[in-house]
C-alpha cells in the first residue's frame, strides 16, 4: 500500500503565486504517484490565513478544477503557526500517513519533498527540511536568523538550524503532537523535542517567486520572543543574576564612598550618584517587564481561547 501524503500551505494574502504553486506541487505529486512513492488519493490543502486579497477565491477555483486541492479558511489572519497548526491537527487521527508543511511562495524547494517522502518510506517519522544556503534572503534576515538560533541554543531550548516550517510528519508524531496543548506554540522548538525517528533534507531556498513577504521587522522580533519565552525561563535567570551582580557592585561604591568620607577628601559624587539610579531604576523596570511578559503568558494559557477560528473547508 503506498502512502497517502497531505500537503499542507498556509496562505496569506498570495494571489500572485498560489496558481504557479499549485502547478509545481501537481506536477510533482504526479510524478511521485507514478513512482509508486504515494498513493493516488493524496492531496494539497491551502490554509487560508484570512487573506485580504483574491487568494480564497483562487483557491476554491483551483479546488473546483483540481479534486487534488482542499481549502481551509480562517475567520480572520491567525499567523503563520497557527495555519500550520490547523492543517496537520485537521489530518490528525485520519488516513493520511504524511503531512508535509511548506511555505505558499516556493521559496522551500518542492523537489525536496520527493526526498522526504522516500526517507518517510524507510521508516522516518520526522523529516526536517534544512537549507544549505540562504543567499536570495537579505543579508538582514540571514544575520537576524543566525543570530536568533545561536541565542535559542544559549537559552537551552534546541532548534535544527537553518530549518524553518518545512517538515514531513508522519502519523505518529501527529498524534505525539496533538498531546502538547499549550496555546501559543512554537513549531521549531516542539518538533525536536518530540523526538522519534528524524532525518534531515538539504535544498536550496530560493526567492519568493512573487509578492512580497508577510513577515516584516515587527513579527520577526514577536516571533523570537515568543519561541524564547515559551520555551525557557533562562531571562528570569539572567535578570536575577544581573540585579546580584548590580547590588555587589552599589555596595563596593558605598565602601569607597565610605572611605573616602573618613580620610577626609571632597565627594564630588553627582555623577556617580546619577548613574546609579538610572542603572538600577532600569534594571528594576528590566526585570519587572521580564517577569511580566511570564505574567502575560500565563494569562494567555489560562484563558484556554481556540488558537484560530475555521470559516469553511474545501473537503
Ligand atoms: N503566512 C501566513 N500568515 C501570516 C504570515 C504569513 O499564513 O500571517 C504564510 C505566507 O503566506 C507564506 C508563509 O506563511 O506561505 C511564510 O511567509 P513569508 O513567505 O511571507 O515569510 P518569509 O519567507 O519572508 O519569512
Ligand atoms: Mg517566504
Amino acid at each position: 500500500m503506498n502512502k497517502k501524503l497531505a500537503i499542507v500551505l498556509p496562505a496569506y494574502n498570495e494571489e500572485l503565486v498560489i496558481d504557479k504553486t499549485t502547478n509545481v506541487l501537481l506536477e510533482i505529486m504526479d510524478q511521485m504517484i507514478a513512482d509508486q512513492l504515494i498513493s493516488s488519493d493524496s492531496f494539497i490543502t491551502y490554509v487560508d490565513d484570512g487573506s485580504r486579497d483574491k487568494t480564497w477565491n483562487l483557491i476554491k477555483d483551483l479546488h473546483i478544477k483540481y479534486k487534488r486541492v482542499r481549502g481551509i479558511h480562517f475567520s480572520r489572519n491567525f499567523g503563520h503557526q497557527n495555519a500550520l497548526i490547523a492543517g496537520m491537527t485537521e489530518y490528525t487521527g485520519t488516513d493520511v500517513d504524511y503531512v508535509v508543511t511548506l511555505d505558499a511562495d516556493l521559496q522551500d524547494d518542492p523537489k525536496a519533498i520527493i526526498k522526504m517522502v522516500k526517507l518517510a518510506n524507510e521508516g522516518k517519522n520526522v523529516v526536517y527540511g534544512v537549507r544549505n544556503y540562504r543567499t536570495t534572503d537579505t543579508w538582514f534576515k540571514r544575520f537576524s536568523a543566525q543570530t536568533f538560533y545561536k541565542f535559542m541554543n544559549m537559552l537551552g531550548v534546541q532548534t535544527i538550524p537553518n530549518h524553518s516550517d518545512f517538515r514531513l510528519v508522519d502519523q505518529k508524531v501527529l498524534n505525539a503532537f496533538s498531546e502538547y496543548d499549550e496555546r501559543d506554540m512554537f513549531l521549531r522548538g516542539i518538533f525536536p523535542s518530540i523526538g522519534f525517528g528524524t532525518a534531515k533534507v538539504y535544498y536550496a531556498r530560493k526567492a519568493r517567486e512573487a509578492g512580497e513577504s508577510k513577515y516584516p521587522l515587527k513579527k520577526m522580533i514577536t516571533f523570537a520572543l515568543d519561541g524564547i519565552t515559551s520555551f525557557s525561563v533562562r531571562p528570569i535567570i539572567l535578570v536575577r543574576n544581573l540585579g546580584l551582580t548590580m547590588v555587589t557592585i552599589s555596595g563596593l561604591f558605598l565602601l569607597y564612598t565610605l572611605w573616602s568620607y573618613f580620610y577626609g577628601y571632597v565627594e564630588d559624587g553627582w555623577p556617580m550618584l546619577m548613574v546609579s539610579i538610572w542603572a538600577i531604576g532600569g534594571l528594576q523596570l528590566l526585570a519587572i517587564g521580564v517577569v511580566g511578559e511570564y505574567i502575560g503568558k500565563i494569562f494567555i494559557e489560562v484563558k484556554h481561547r481556540p488558537r484560530y477560528i475555521i470559516e469553511q473547508y474545501l473537503k
